[in-house]
């Protein structure tokens, strides 16, 4: 562990504090945040907190980029683009050690996964560089005097406002996108934690991203982020976090009427039949509630199971839960810890507020001998026991927290997966054909997974969900469509 954390600790005083990327310069603010090591409470960086000046001073070198009035990022082909697009994805690998260390030691996740996180910041940038030349609109059979055809175009400046549980990750899946449609960006990283975000947007400009196509603005939700929600003249804005701040969000860029993709909060089902591969499952349910320590917004957080193997599934799940060990990102542990002293006290209540209603922890994991005490850990847990209707199987908790039901037959399994105002993921585990199809058909949610769950990330497949989950969609070949709109040519030609 002590190699680990000289290793990402050597990475920290190489990053230049408190700068905003505003039209391809380093603007140092005055004003500053404070970052602090989630596994240990310590100070390792402070970042800038821009107010709505350089917020619009951001959107405004954006617009120049995109016009072509500054820079030439307009004139480039849909193949330079995407050339360069791929080149950026290999200077992304090139710098994957840095990166990932950034990243474990900001948001606390385990090494191990803050590499594959970095590694799928890669992918979406060659994956939608792949992709940029490929989008094209189409011809509609009209009047037979017309020629009548869509193009597809970039719609300018991209506001994206994204959460500190994937910075890495989310860069890739929004920037790559917009990058690849043509449009340019203003993106404001959270406060929380954005240093791979830095380090990302450093290496872009290194190497030769035209100045003003990606501007970064640190700093506050409340500052920063409504500045951005709310400035009139950016063209499309997706925002990737909680729902209650997505609907702050929507209600500022209504105002100019500003399109939106929304990726929100999730309480995802895991729905267990009797017949499924019980060893696959459980494996797959147990990483599903404790990567990130369940600040994952496709967490699956509910455990659906067959009432006939329910005794034997969760003494099984119990034994993982128990042998689960909690610790600092560096030390690569099962679970790390959560992001701040916040979020800690808000699950901690809740789970106070769940054991006086009478839900049972039937098993839970462990912290690590060596964990500090200023480390913002929760252990994972496994809760039975729980009312109909209880907060916790309602609530998005972000935290290693799974929640159990039983159900006797598909026609609850149905009823209890949907019983959500969330709708983002769900995993079905089942042999049966038919029953597959009946429930991916019938559960309301953006995504289902069959027999796995989350697909390893899946960069290609589209994702986003319904009701409190948000709208839109990111990710794949739909998120590069989501950065463009349709402009109809219709041609008399007589
Ligand atoms: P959050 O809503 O508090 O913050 C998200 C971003 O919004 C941050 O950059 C923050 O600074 C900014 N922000 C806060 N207040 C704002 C305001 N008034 N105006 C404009 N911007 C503002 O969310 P969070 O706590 O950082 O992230 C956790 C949430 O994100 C969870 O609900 C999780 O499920 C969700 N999430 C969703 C996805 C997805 O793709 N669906 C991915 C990751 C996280």
């Amino acid at each position: 562990m002590e190699t680990t954390r000289k290793n990402t600790m050597q990475f920290l005083p190489q990053m230049p504090p408190s700068r905003a990327l505003i039209g391809g310069a380093w603007v140092v603010t005055q004003a500053t945040l404070n970052v602090e090591s989630p596994s240990n409470g310590r100070l390792i960086s402070r970042i800038a907190r821009c107010q709505a000046s350089e917020v619009d001073g951001a959107v405004r070198a954006a617009a120049d980029a995109f016009s072509g009035r500054v820079g030439a990022w307009s004139s480039w082909s849909a193949r330079r683009r995407g050339e360069w697009l791929m080149s950026f994805a290999a200077i992304i690998e090139a710098d994957h050690e840095r990166l990932a260390a950034l990243e474990c030691v900001d948001t606390g996740k385990s090494v191990t996964q803050a590499r594959g996180d970095v590694g799928a910041c890669a992918r979406y940038f060659r994956f939608y560089g792949g992709a940029a030349d490929k989008l094209h609109g189409e011809t509609i059979p009209f009047e037979n005097d017309f020629a009548v055809m869509t193009w597809r175009e970039p719609y300018g400046v991209c506001a994206q406002i994204i959460p500190w549980n994937y910075p890495a990750q989310i860069f890739g899946r929004c920037v790559a996108a917009a990058l690849a449609a043509g449009n340019s960006v203003v993106l404001k990283p959270a406060e929380e934690a954005c240093l791979s975000v830095l380090r990302l947007a450093e290496l872009a400009v290194e190497n030769g991203l035209p100045a003003g196509v990606l501007n970064v603005v640190p700093g506050l939700g409340l500052e920063a982020g409504a500045a951005l929600a709310a400035h009139p003249d950016i063209e499309h804005l997706s925002f990737t976090g909680s729902p209650e701040t997505g609907t702050l969000v929507a209600q500022a860029a209504a105002v100019h009427h500003v399109p939106l993709t929304m990726e929100l909060g999730g309480k995802s089902p895991q729905i267990v039949f009797a017949d499924a591969d019980l060893e696959v499952a459980l494996e797959a349910i147990v990483w599903g509630i404790i990567q990130n320590a369940g600040q994952t917004c496709s967490a699956g957080s509910r455990l659906l199971v067959q009432r006939e193997i329910a005794e034997v599934f969760l003494s099984r799940l119990a034994e993982r839960f128990s042998a689960l060990s909690c610790d600092a990102g560096e030390a690569d542990a099962d679970c790390g810890p959560l992001i701040n002293a916040r979020q800690k006290s808000q699950l901690e209540a809740c789970l106070e507020r769940a054991r006086a209603d009478g839900v049972r922890t039937l098993a839970c994991g462990r912290l690590a001998k060596g964990a500090s005490k200023e480390g913002h850990f929760v252990v994972p847990q496994l809760l039975v026991d729980i009312p109909e209707g209880h907060e916790v199987l309602r609530e998005e908790l972000f935290g290693p927290v799974l929640a159990v039901q039983h159900f006797e037959d598909e026609a609850e399994a149905m009823v209890l997966a949907n019983g959500t105002d969330f709708g983002l993921c769900a995993g079905i585990w089942t042999r049966d054909g038919g029953r597959q199809l009946r429930l991916a058909k019938g559960v309301r949610s953006g995504q289902v997974f069959i027999n796995n769950y989350g697909a390893a990330g899946g960069i290609e497949l589209p994702f986003g969900g319904v009701g409190r989950s948000g709208h839109g969609r990111e990710k794949g070949f739909e998120g590069l469509k989501s950065y463009t709109r349709i402009k109809t040519v219709a041609i008399r030609h007589g």
